[in-house]
């Protein structure tokens, strides 16, 4: 029997799987941020619940419509630029016929202050003509139909969807909640659609449409991209960011 036992550990020591285990256990790893454990991830929302009870959408308007047309119109350009120009815009064109009747050269230069003004002509307009004959002049109300609106992609689908109607369909991923999720360990990508797939992993989705607001409200008021006030922040105690400045 002891000679038996002794003969097996050579028969273990020429099985492969170890180099294999190790690489699949680091990709495992990399996939799936450290920070994102349940406990942290319920801190962090809670510390943002307390920042930002009533953040809340910050492009004016008054409804679905409305908010379609200024997302696509916050495309690289600030809210408080989209909304001095929809304003007006809006009195002159107050629904999807209103724009879908403008002349093309007249709205380009209404809408020129937000910058890739002859691209969001197109999409305004191109959405606008969807919304009126595809559906009677209303905005969809899920992400499927609205996906296929000319020029709106998830962002502006989960911004309406979840601001007008109160429809949790996913996470707004703009340019902070992207910047703000990496620097919290939320998530390691960098693509807006797979960070979020990650984020609507751990989040639950009863706080998707809050946690969204919350975020770009963090983003634009403390945590900036160039010099985060850190000092000023309520989650400093739950972030590691490698550009924290405290
Ligand atoms: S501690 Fe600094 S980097 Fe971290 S979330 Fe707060 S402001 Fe952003």
């Amino acid at each position: 029997m002891a000679a038996k036992s002794k003969k097996k550990p050579s028969k273990k020591k020429s099985a492969p799987a170890k180099p294999k285990a190790a690489k699949s256990i680091k990709s495992a790893k990399a996939a799936r941020a450290a920070g994102t454990d349940p406990k942290r991830v319920a801190a962090i929302l809670a510390k943002l619940d307390e920042a930002y009870p009533n953040a809340t959408c910050e492009l004016k308007h008054e409804n679905a419509f409305q908010l379609l047309i200024a997302t696509i119109l916050s495309a690289q350009c600030t809210d408080v630029r989209v909304n001095q120009v929809t304003e007006t815009l809006f009195k002159k064109y107050p629904d999807a016929k209103a724009f879908v009747y403008a002349t093309p050269s007249e709205l380009e230069q209404e809408i020129r202050p937000t910058g890739f003004f002859r691209n969001k002509t197109k999409s305004v307009m191109g959405a606008s003509k969807s919304i009126l004959e595809k559906f009677g002049g209303q905005v969809p109300r899920t992400m499927e139909e609205i996906l296929t609106l000319p020029g709106v992609a998830r962002k502006t689908g989960n911004v309406v969807l979840g601001t007008a109607y109160g429809i949790a369909s996913g996470v707004v991923v703009d340019t902070h909640v992207l910047r703000l999720s990496n620097r919290l360990d939320l998530t390691r990508n960098e693509d807006p659609e797979k960070v979020e797939q990650d984020l609507m992993k751990i989040i639950p989705q009863e706080k998707w449409i809050q946690f969204s607001h919350q975020l770009i409200w963090h983003g634009r008021r403390v945590c900036h991209a160039r010099k985060p006030k850190c000092i000023e922040c309520n989650m400093e105690s739950l972030c590691y960011a490698r550009d924290k400045t405290v």
